[in-house]
């Protein structure tokens, strides 16, 4: 089975800080700079994260994350006694749409007209 194999294989699987490492690639640390940090060979860290699906559930936490941040911003103005403007969270929206996939490309400004 590939998971087996990759087990056997993998650096990251049998390193004795693999919570360390994913924690740190869940708080978006780059994976080359994993490798790095924890002696692992080059791509290491990245052949382990598509193999047990880290980058989707990176994923989907950075969307909760938006979520959480766009409904405080939208109902209380403020994020962890921060205030939120409208185009932050215009902002957040934005990035949310690009990482579920309902947006390709920011949208381009429109322009308005003169009356
Ligand atoms: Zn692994």
């Amino acid at each position: 089975m590939e998971i087996e194999r990759h087990r056997r294989k993998c650096q990251v699987c049998r390193h004795p800080q693999l919570d360390d490492i994913r924690r740190d690639f869940m708080a978006s640390q780059a994976v080359y700079l994993l490798d790095k940090k924890y002696g692992l060979a080059q791509g290491s860290a990245r052949r382990h994260a598509i193999a047990m699906g880290w980058f989707e559930e990176r994923q989907q936490n950075s969307v909760a994350t938006l979520d959480r941040f766009i409904a405080d911003g939208m109902t209380k103005g403020k994020v962890n006694s921060v205030r939120v403007s409208g185009a932050n969270i215009l902002k957040a929206l934005e990035l949310k749409a690009k990482l579920t996939g309902e947006l390709e490309e920011s949208p381009k400004p429109k322009k308005l007209k003169a009356i």
